[in-house]
């Protein structure tokens, strides 16, 4: 069992498979960075998974697949198959912006991945297009609908940012229940690489916009979840994630892993240990005291949480 300094047990690894997009959100990679990480720099599948053993046989019980973009990364199934294979009660997830989804949800429901998580900022074309800086709505849809055809189980993530989706919310929230899958609206969070223009709006202001239309309770945060759930009238759930709230970090159960194999302990801070010298050379103790070092030194909360905190690490290279 992996438990920090503060008594968190940490039993989920996102693993950032390529810092790659095919999509420049404002709110992440608006523009493409200088150059990307040259491939030798980058862990293979093979020594992902080297680490991937460790971890779950030191109490990683929950692994998400994540970017960037993590299907523009070659034979992603066959990665999803060595974790499945190795251990297939292991949660196995992925979090896309489904633009490629539609040829590859049935591979991946094979290969052995159980949930997908899809980027959905609106549904309107033209304002989808502002964010990502790509006309993408049609393919996001036919991902999304693929995966819900294939049995994966879908949730759709959303960042509301004022004056360009926040007016949209009503009826992403609807998209949601005729589809009946869980949408979870996600403050943004301020970062060096996004936009400067961009404001998110707070959890308090998009539940504020729900409550015009629709009555719910609060059902708390899920265990094991960043979410914070609430149900309307007719059963349906949607989530709250609230990384500014004071709280927000006190049930936090998870590390990174970045495609160059740099070890986060927290999406917010700069720190982080590399554990690539010891996979590429075969030290499986050094990799492992390495997890231990990371789970030992994790921050008790972010900083969003302070006034106006901006964090200096790309969402596409922690992979959110
Ligand atoms: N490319 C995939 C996608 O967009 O779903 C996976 C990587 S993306 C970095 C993972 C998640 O982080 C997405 O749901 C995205 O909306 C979210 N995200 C990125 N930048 C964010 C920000 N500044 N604030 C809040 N969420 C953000
Ligand atoms: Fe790409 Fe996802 Fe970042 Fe958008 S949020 S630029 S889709 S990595």
């Amino acid at each position: 069992m992996l438990v920090d300094s503060y008594n968190r047990n940490i039993d989920y690894l996102r693993i950032s498979v390529t810092e790659r997009c095919n999509f420049r959100c404002q709110y992440c990679m608006p523009e493409k960075p200088f150059s990307w990480t040259p491939r030798e720099n980058l862990l293979s599948f093979e020594e992902l998974f080297e680490f991937v053993k460790i971890a779950i046989d030191n109490g990683i019980k929950k692994i998400r697949i994540t970017g960037g973009e993590p299907l523009l990364r070659e034979d992603i199934d066959i990665f999803i198959n060595m974790i499945y294979k190795y251990k297939n009660d292991i949660d196995l997830a992925m979090t896309t912006n489904g633009s490629l989804l539609k040829n590859f949800a049935e591979k991946f429901k094979k290969a052995g991945l159980k949930r997908i998580n899809i980027s959905l900022d609106s549904l309107n074309r033209e304002t989808a297009w502002h964010i990502a800086q790509r006309d993408v709505l049609s393919d996001v849809l036919s991902g999304i609908y693929e995966a819900i055809r294939v049995g994966l189980i879908v949730k759709l993530n959303t960042v509301p940012v004022k004056n360009v989706n926040d007016n949209e919310i009503i009826e992403l929230l609807e998209f949601g229940i005729k589809n009946d899958i869980t949408i979870r609206f996600i403050e943004y969070m301020e970062n060096s690489f996004a936009s400067r223009s961009l404001v998110g709006l707070t959890g308090l202001e998009i539940l504020n916009k729900i409550g015009e239309k629709y009555k719910f309770i609060d059902e708390g945060v899920e265990l094991g979840s960043p979410s914070h759930y609430y149900k309307l009238e007719n059963n349906y759930r949607f989530g709250i994630i609230e990384p500014h709230r004071d709280d927000f970090c006190s049930h936090c159960n998870r590390i990174r892993l970045t495609a160059e194999g740099d070890l986060i302990p927290c999406l917010y801070f700069d720190e982080s240990k590399s554990i690539k010298s010891s996979i590429r050379n075969g030290n499986i103790l050094e990799a492992k005291n390495i997890l231990y070092e990371i789970i030992r030194d994790k921050p008790e909360k972010n900083r969003w949480s302070g006034d106006g905190e901006s964090s200096n690490r790309a969402f596409y290279e922690t992979g959110g």
